[in-house]
């Protein structure tokens, strides 16, 4: 299983949408549990994933090391904001199966969103992990915003980064308080439609854009086989808060229907599949492919039935269009021009949720 390991609540960055040091009754700003019991957790799963995460989890270097040296996961992923990657020792830095660094796009959606010279300074320790020989996966983790342009944001940081992934902002700010919602999430629908068709060209060169969201979505589409939340949340990737307490996933440790023990009572096999998302998406014609998109969404609908709808109608315009490239992908895999395999990503989770 996947499991988010909180090193420290505490950020040094202050973004707009999500507010920087969370300050949470019951979390401790800084890991607070023994890392022997830590230990014990994950040593009863072998194909434990641990991903680093926060608050900014390299405010907590000290963890963050020990965690590698002592903590006996499978794999270990990195999700920073990018400000102290240079800080990560060589020997920890190529222990990272994958690092997602968030970045919305150009410099100036970036900084318009997370500070002004946010942009360079992640862009410099960028150039400093790639000369330091790191080789695993760099992904881009956008927060798709008001002052984004996906098509052209989604292009800039593919030119960086070998996958970008984006979530759009609608967990944490008040969607009627943000103006023009609606049109907001029109340009965004008209962005995916344009990123599909460059999606597919690059299917037919053979080098497949790393677009996160559409990879594993276009692989269910392709088998047919069903997915389940690609998350994980509640299912098989779980968050390990500073306090030791676990929680289907990060964002809300406060609500009832996250929490699932502690890493010093839980096992593995004990909080494995504990929960599932309910109606509207059990109803939902689309369930095998979007997998119910997020469990927190489906959990509180906070934003309205009808706003509720009006995201899920942006993943449904996502599945319509990768599914009209079905046919042309089945073409290139048949002729040979393709090999099926390009679209096996990722290799384990890493801590994208797939659905933006
Ligand atoms: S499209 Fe919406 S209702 Fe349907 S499964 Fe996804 S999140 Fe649930
Ligand atoms: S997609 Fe939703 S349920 Fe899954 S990790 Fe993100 S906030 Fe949590």
């Amino acid at each position: 299983m996947q499991y988010h390991v909180l090193t420290t609540e505490r950020c040094n960055l202050s973004c707009l949408y999500c507010g920087g040091t969370r300050e949470i009754p019951g979390v401790p700003l800084d890991l607070e549990y023994d890392i022997e019991q830590l230990i014990d957790f994950i040593s009863k799963d072998p194909e434990a994933v641990i991903g680093f995460y926060g608050g900014e989890p390299l405010l907590a270097m000290d963890r963050f090391q020990e965690i590698i040296d002592k903590v006996p996961a499978k794999a270990f992923t990195l999700q920073t904001n990018g400000t102290l990657l240079h800080e990560v020792k060589d020997e920890y830095l190529h222990r990272l199966h994958s690092i997602l660094i968030s970045l919305d796009g150009p410099k100036e959606v970036t900084d318009a969103s997370r500070g002004e010279g946010i942009y360079n300074k992640v862009m410099e320790n960028l150039e400093i992990i790639r000369s330091k020989g790191y080789k695993g996966d760099l992904i881009a983790r956008m927060a798709y915003s008001d002052h984004g342009d996906i098509h052209h944001d989604v292009h800039h940081l593919l030119e960086n980064f070998d996958h970008v992934h984006w979530q759009l902002d609608v967990f944490w700010t008040g969607l009627e308080q943000r103006g023009d919602v609606a049109g907001w999430l029109d340009r965004y629908d008209e962005g995916i439609t344009e990123l599909v068709s460059d999606f597919g060209r690059s299917m037919e060169e053979g080098e497949l854009l790393g677009i996160v969201p559409f990879i594993p979505v276009f692989r269910t589409l392709l088998n047919k086989e069903p997915a389940q939340i690609w998350c994980g949340s509640g299912r098989d990737s779980f968050s390990i808060m500073t306090s030791g307490n676990i929680e289907a996933c990060p964002i809300a440790p406060e609500l009832v229907y996250t929490n699932n023990g502690n890493i010093s009572t839980s096992t593995p096999d004990s909080i494995k599949d504990s929960r599932s998302v309910g109606q509207p998406c059990t109803d939902c014609d689309i369930l095998w492919v979007c997998g119910g998109r997020c469990l927190f969404a489906n959990q509180t609908t906070g934003w309205g039935k009808d706003w509720f709808n009006r995201v899920c109608r942006t993943t449904r315009h996502m599945i319509d269009e990768l599914q009209k490239l079905v046919p042309l992908a089945e073409e290139l895999i048949n002729s040979g021009k393709i090999d099926k395999k390009i679209f096996d990503y990722p290799e384990l989770n890493n801590g994208c949720e797939i659905i933006p």
